[in-house]
């Protein structure tokens, strides 16, 4: 092991259960809980409940007047047993090296669930992104791949945009890599821009198969999606491409939301006529003062009496002071994290069933996988390809989530975890613990 990798066996502050949770508590609670509904090794647990290593490196970068800041960035990787670790990079002032290892963590259920051969990983920069120069976001992503090139790789981890980065930033990263390698390696990252081999459909993957998601599960509880009426939160890359497909397809989005507030109508709201977070920020409360359609407040949303409800915009939002007023009949995660557990086990008890982020907004880890697939092979998909395939992928993880909520008797969740879980313990066991 070398001198920037540590293996913590802290445990995580336990926050009570009011407060939101942290990335690395949820992501070992839910092992915890997946692992007792299945016979698993205690030695495969155990290595589960650990990252496999976390680089931690500094990244100086010359700023714009000549002097020079220093800062820290992460690369946690969790589990690669079943291939290269893959997971997001994001610029935040306040990443951790936790946080980096709960979400890897989170990325090996996740590529699981949808049966990817990847295993999970996360990064990051502990920096404000809006604190730096176009010029100076280059010079930083450049330096921070030079610092991580020897654990990155497109077959040892390839890394994905995340929060604070974009199909730009990867594609600095993408070029530094290749510099240095001497030929053009587009499998090192995912999510780049078309031009440079990056994949048609990819951002908007998450939103369209949080939408699949949610159609099938519609089709499974007998809610035609004519007669269906959906609110979504936040009207972002995520809930703005599931609104605008569920509406396609024929439901009622009555509801949607940015950071300031809801917009309501019952008989469903022209969503295509609404621009997306992407589009233009803060677009749907400015609809909201040009027309008179009515307004609710994000809190309120939460609580709408609807079929399906579609926390997509932050985590933590259903939590146990409002579980008990949700009033929708089912439940489709968009977000990440978005039901803490004493949410979550409000909703159990009241038997709606929620549909979780690791299964419903994978698309955009599938489509990342279907874009370093046509990088090593050389060859470009059809947007048509890439939706056929993500919608094939898509509902045969919900059929093997089914299929376990049937069998066991257990939650979404637990089904999701079950199925993923399964997965990386049979790989685990086949491989062996070498030496
Ligand atoms: P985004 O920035 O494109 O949009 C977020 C939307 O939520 C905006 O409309 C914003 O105004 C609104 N919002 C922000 N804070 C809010 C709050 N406190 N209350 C209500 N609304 C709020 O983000 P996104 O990419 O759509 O991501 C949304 C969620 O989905 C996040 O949890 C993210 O981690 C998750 N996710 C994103 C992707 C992806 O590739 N974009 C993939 C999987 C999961």
């Amino acid at each position: 092991m070398g001198p920037d990798q540590h293996v913590s066996t802290a445990e995580p502050q336990q926050s009570s259960s009011d407060e939101p949770e942290t990335a690395l508590e949820t992501a070992r609670r839910q092992l915890a809980r997946a692992r007792s509904n299945l016979e698993i090794d205690d030695a495969i647990h155990e290595r589960l409940r650990h990252p496999r290593a976390v680089h931690e490196v500094t990244v100086p970068l010359e700023r714009d007047d000549g002097s020079v800041d220093v800062f820290t960035g992460y690369r946690a990787q969790h589990d690669s047993v079943r291939g290269p670790y893959k997971g997001g990079l994001r610029y935040h002032p306040e990443v951790t090296r936790d946080e980096c290892v709960g979400l890897a963590m989170w990325m090996t259920w996740k590529c699981a669930v949808m049966d990817i051969p990847f295993g999970g990983a996360k990064g990051g920069v502990v920096v404000d992104p809006k604190s730096l120069s176009a010029d100076e976001k280059e010079r930083l992503t450049r330096r921070f791949m030079q610092e991580i090139r020897g654990v990155i790789g497109p077959t040892k981890d390839i890394p994905a945009p995340d929060m604070g980065t974009d199909p730009q930033t990867m594609a600095w990263l993408m070029d530094a890599y290749s510099m240095q390698e001497g030929e053009t390696i587009p499998g090192v990252v995912t999510g780049k821009p078309p031009a440079i081999g990056g994949s048609k459909g990819r951002e908007r993957a998450p939103g369209r198969s949080v939408a699949i998601v949610t159609r099938k599960t519609c089709e499974y509880f007998d809610y035609p999606l004519s007669e269906t009426t959906v609110a979504v939160q936040g009207f972002g890359s995520v809930g703005a491409n599931a609104a605008r497909l569920l509406d396609e397809w024929g439901a009622d989005v009555v509801a949607v939301s940015d950071v300031n507030g809801g917009i309501y109508d019952p008989d469903g709201l022209e969503v295509g006529a609404i621009p997306s977070h992407d589009e233009e920020p803060e677009a749907v409360t400015r609809y909201a003062e040009e027309t008179d359609v009515s307004r609710l407040s994000n809190d309120e949303l939460l609580e709408l009496d609807v079929d399906v409800l579609v926390p997509a915009a932050v985590g933590n939002v259903l939590t146990e002071d409002n579980a008990a007023a949700v009033d929708a009949d089912l439940v489709v995660e968009g977000a990440n994290g978005p039901t803490t557990f004493a949410a979550d086990a409000i909703l159990e008890e009241r038997e709606i069933p929620v549909i979780p982020d690791i299964l419903a907004n994978a698309g955009g880890v599938t489509v990342s996988y279907f874009e370093w697939l046509q990088d090593i092979n050389r060859r470009r998909w059809s947007l048509e390809r890439v939706h056929e395939e993500l919608d094939s992928e898509m509902v045969t993880a919900w059929n093997a989530v089914r299929e376990e909520v049937e069998q066991r008797d257990v939650t979404w969740r637990d089904g999701a975890y079950v199925v993923a879980l399964s997965r990386i313990a049979e790989a685990h066991d086949i491989r062996g613990l070498w030496p």
